[in-house]
């Protein structure tokens, strides 16, 4: 109906971006299509609402030249074909009207830039000037362009690439990692939101470390989310050492995904151990201790929070508290992720709630058969 339609108003259409991919990588039910015509796609989408049954109803955006439909489950997303250049210090582009040619070029990635045609005279031919089938084959993660252009332009496409690079299982190509790491105090032009909406997608992926090892390696991390990279690094005084608390917390958040789909949960397994950086000392007595960073690490929540412009609201309590209960979340069924589930948690174990803690941690930490031993008692 699209192609039809176009080929009335005598332009040419292509589905293109995430559907493409997606249905190429035979992943999921998609959510959106993504429709991209050489002319307008505010014009296209309103033809095309007027021949589909119950003529639903076209959200404009005249501001992006954009047009939405909502479809049965599907979101019709029309757009003309543009051509984009940026100045430096924003991430809005300057737009004019383009070729489909153009309009891949403006494109993040080349499993984002494949073109499916939907005109009679090539309908679904693939039009693929980068290449992209060969990277969904080689599961790589590649730009059009040059990267430190394409970086440098929309810094966003940073967080985007390694989002992509751990849902997909997909590598990330040297010279874009090199460029992500170059550009990566560019990250500040991109609004809180933006990066929290790809930091979330990150934390839901199957295998959310792949994400914060990427982030930790181009020193992203650093910048997004400092309380986790103080975590890093080991310590030896008099022979002592202490475990590596970044790439604890990161087995923890995979251990949990694994467990639980809970954003609030898996976020809470991420911040779990932030107050050890502040409380960590070393007394000649008993060696290393982090005294109190349960508590600690639930207020540097609040602040982590406030400063990524994150809703301080009921999860945000939720998480404080799991955190006050220290990876409580390791036993914690997605049922009972409630803030009344965790009261009720710890006024039931009652005098025993500091085992249910360590034996918690213990699933994870001891190594050690007889601490395993008497926890399972
Ligand atoms: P998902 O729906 O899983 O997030 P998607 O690829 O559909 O994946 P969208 O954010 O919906 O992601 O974007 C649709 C398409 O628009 C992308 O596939 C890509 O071609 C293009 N795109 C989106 N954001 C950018 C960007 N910042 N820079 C360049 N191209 C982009």
């Amino acid at each position: 109906l699209i192609g039809e339609t176009s080929q009335e108003l005598g332009t040419d259409s292509y589905v293109i971006g995430g559907f493409v991919r997606d249905y190429l990588l035979k992943r999921g039910t998609p959510k959106d299509i993504d429709i991209v015509t050489i002319g307008s796609g505010i014009e296209l989408a309103k033809k095309v609402a007027s021949k589909l049954k119950g003529k639903p109803q076209v959200s404009i955006f005249k501001n992006f030249g954009t047009a939405m439909i909502k479809h049965q489950e599907l979101e019709l997303e029309f757009v003309g074909a543009r051509k984009e250049s940026y100045h430096h210090d924003s991430r809005k582009p300057v737009v004019e009207d383009g070729s489909l040619e153009d309009d891949q070029n403006r494109r993040d990635f080349t499993i984002n830039a494949i073109a499916l045609a939907l005109n009679q005279l090539n309908y679904g031919q693939l039009l693929d000037p980068f290449n992209g089938l060969g990277d969904l084959e080689k599961k790589l993660i590649r730009t059009p362009l040059e990267p430190s252009i394409t970086y440098s332009d929309d810094p966003l496409r940073m967080m985007r690439a390694i989002r992509f690079a751990t849902q997909l299982d997909f590598t990330i190509e040297l010279k874009s990692l090199q460029a992500i790491t170059e550009n990566k105090e560019r990250i500040k032009i991109v609004s809180k939101e933006r990066i929290i909406d790809e930091l979330h997608k990150i934390i839901l992926s199957k295998k959310p470390s792949i994400g914060f090892k990427l982030l930790h390696q181009t020193s992203l991390l650093h910048i997004i989310l400092p309380e986790l990279t103080a975590l890093q690094g080991i310590e030896e005084i008099e022979g002592q050492r202490h475990k590596d608390n970044f790439w604890h917390t990161l087995e923890v958040v995979d251990n949990i995904s694994e467990n639980t789909d809970n954003l609030w949960l898996r976020w809470a397994a991420l911040l779990h151990d932030i107050g050890k950086a502040p409380t960590k000392r070393f007394h000649k007595k008993n060696g290393w201790t982090f005294h109190a960073h349960e508590f600690v690490g639930s207020k540097m929540v609040y602040k982590l929070f406030k400063r990524l412009r994150m809703p301080l609201n009921d999860k945000m309590k939720f998480v404080q508290k799991m955190v006050l209960m220290s990876s409580r979340p390791i036993i914690l069924s997605e049922d009972h992720v409630t803030d009344s589930a965790v009261r009720r948690l710890v006024f039931d174990a009652g005098e025993y709630v500091e085992d249910l803690m360590t034996l918690c941690e213990a699933d994870i930490t001891t190594k050690n058969p007889r601490k395993q031993r008497k926890y399972k008692n």
